[in-house]
Parts: C-alpha cells; structure tokens; sequence
C-alpha cells in the first residue's frame, strides 16, 4: 500500500523555561516519528500572553510537516511530545506552559468532535498564528473561510 503524505501546519508555543529550546525539542521529537517529515519552519514570534493569569510571553512559530498518520493519531503524538517535555496534565486552560502544540490544519479536512477540531476555531483570529503562517504559507487556504492565510492576517492587522 502507498502512503500518502499529508500536508498539515502546526502551531508551537512555550512561555516556561528555554523556550526556544524547548520548542526546538518538540521539533526533534517531531523528526523522530518514522510517519513525520518535517518540511518549512517559520522564525519564532515573542507574543504577549492573551487572558489568564499574569504570566511571561511566548515564544510562537508554526511548522509544515507532511504526514502519513490520521488526524487523531497525529493529536495523539503531539500529546505524547508534550508530556514528554513535561507539560503538566492539569496545567490551567489559559496558563503558562512548556510546549504547546496544535493542529491549525490538517490539509484541507474539516473535522469536529468532541477531542479535536480542523482547522484550528481560533487561528483566523490569533496574529501569532497568522503571521508566523504567512511566513510560511502565504497563499493556504483556510478550508472553511476560503481566504489564505496572507489574506486573513492583513484582515486581522487591519481591525
Ligand atoms: P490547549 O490547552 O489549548 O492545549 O488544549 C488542549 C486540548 O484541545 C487537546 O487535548 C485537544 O483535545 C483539544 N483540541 C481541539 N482541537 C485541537 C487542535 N486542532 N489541535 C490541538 N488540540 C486540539
């Protein structure tokens, strides 16, 4: 059986420790699974946390890998790297974090369920999503809006 190589954008982000370190270990971990290629990597954006507590800023960036695995068993790695680096299951929703990984697309599927949605409900929303994505992506199209991402950003920059 052929595989076929998916194109999907992730979202990283850390605002505990190294940052940048520790989002260059959740890209290593990344390499590492036989059925994860990594492909373009945007640079890394300082962002100033949004609601929570009071808390340092992060460090964001988005990465393009192609992928053999499904959706939920790629939430599944993600999950598993983020443990790995010692993400605290019950860290609080909005609170500091180590690693933070996110499925923004996954190419141009459109999924819900209760664990996961595609594309990402708030990335057409978040400049340290859009920026970094246009940096690597410009002209992806957001599979329900139907704008590129180039086109959201400047939407988002001009509100
Ligand atoms: P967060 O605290 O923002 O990292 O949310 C983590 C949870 O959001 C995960 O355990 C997932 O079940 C859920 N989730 C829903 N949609 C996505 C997505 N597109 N990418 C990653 N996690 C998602």
């Amino acid at each position: 059986m052929t595989h076929i190589w998916l194109k999907v954008y992730l979202g990283i982000g850390s605002n505990l420790g190294n940052r940048r370190r520790n989002v260059e270990k959740s890209l290593n971990l990344l390499k590492a699974e036989k059925e994860i290629r990594i492909k373009k990597q945007s640079s890394l954006y300082e962002t100033k946390p949004v609601g929570g507590p009071k808390q340092r800023a992060f460090k964001n960036g988005v990465v393009l890998i192609e992928t053999t695995l499904s959706v939920k068993s790629l939430l599944n790695v993600l999950k598993n790297i983020e443990n790995k680096l010692g993400r605290k299951k019950d860290a609080k929703r909005w609170g500091p974090r180590i690693i933070d990984l996110d499925i923004l697309a996954y190419d141009r599927v459109v999924f819900k369920s209760k664990l996961l949605t595609v594309p990402h409900p708030m990335m057409h929303e978040r400049f340290f999503v859009l920026a970094p994505f246009a940096e690597i992506a410009p002209r992806f199209k957001h599979p329900l809006l139907n704008k590129t991402v180039k086109k959201l950003l400047s939407e988002l920059e001009s509100k």
